[in-house]
């Protein structure tokens, strides 16, 4: 079995994760750039941690043969933060960087005017190069925050067919359905969804456009409920055909869309990274 998370924060996870992840069949991985669980003090806060998402975490990645790959922005929540708000100005830099595949997390935390505004600029962004766009949905007030999200996504102009509106559940799940986004759904442990109500979902609306994802972090989360999601919809009486088309075909196709996804053999045992030696001392 082959997959790929298309959501997970792996600089919050140790090396024993990749193990685990690529002994479960996890082959790649998208980490969206988010907050750091703790206020960022300014933009150059953003260049470090965005820095590692396309430099020392796909190295880390390749040793476990996993192609890791990331999508940039200013998170939601962080939109609030007049101090981060230069960060901005920075973005075109990254978005034309090879291992970037997306614009994001993007969307609301809060549905502050502050949101809105940083939220339209960076679907402008997406627009502008080239690339698919990330959509977070705020965990309090979820139906309303799906809803306006769609919204914006529709007065900016994207193609819906380059958009994934992610962390949805039963309830908003018909109406980004309606919109022609891509539907993103965050497997988690005890709260949320679960693998069992991901399957009664892709019974009731199919399998087309169908993110399922981990989104762990350093939070209450676990890097296999891809996989056990899997062997849910297994049980359940899906096909391994199903099985590859959600968990391989659909994220591939969505990223696909930047032109940068680069799936070949990772060649682990040889991968070099130009800033280890840096980080193990500057010998
Ligand atoms: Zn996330």
């Amino acid at each position: 079995m082959r997959i790929f998370d298309p959501h997970i924060h792996m600089s919050s996870r140790t090396t024993d994760d990749y193990e685990r992840m690529a002994a479960a069949g996890v082959r790649a991985v998208v980490e969206p750039a988010f907050w750091l669980g703790q206020p960022r003090t300014g933009p150059g806060s953003f260049t470090d941690y965005f820095d590692s998402l396309v430099g020392w975490e796909p190295f880390r990645a390749a040793q476990f043969g996993i192609r890791h790959h990331a999508t940039i922005a200013l998170n939601p929540k962080e939109a609030n933060d007049p101090r981060c708000r230069p960060v901005l100005d920075l973005l075109p830099r990254y978005l034309e960087k090879d291992g970037v595949v997306a614009v994001g997390e993007v969307g609301y935390d809060a549905m502050t005017p502050e949101e809105d505004e940083v939220f339209a600029a960076q679907l402008a962004l997406a627009i502008e190069h080239g690339l698919p766009a990330l959509v977070h949905t705020p965990h309090r007030d979820k139906e309303r925050g799906a809803e306006r999200s769609l919204a914006v996504v529709a007065e900016s102009g994207i193609d819906p067919g380059r958009v994934a509106l992610d962390h949805l559940n039963e309830v908003t799940v018909a109406g980004a359905r309606e919109a022609g986004v891509w539907l993103g759904f965050s497997i988690y442990p005890d709260t949320k969804m679960s693998p069992d109500r991901m399957v009664a979902i892709l019974r009731r609306f199919g399998l087309e456009r169908v993110l399922v994802n981990s989104a762990a972090d350093w939070g209450r989360s676990d890097p296999l409920l891809t996989r056990w999601t899997a062997e849910a919809m297994l049980t359940d009486g899906f096909t391994a055909d199903d099985v590859d088309r959600v968990m391989w075909r659909n994220p591939v196709e969505f990223y696909g869309q930047s032109g940068r996804l680069d799936l070949s053999e990772t060649g682990s045992a040889d991968a070099t990274f130009a800033g280890n030696s840096i980080l193990r001392g500057g010998s």
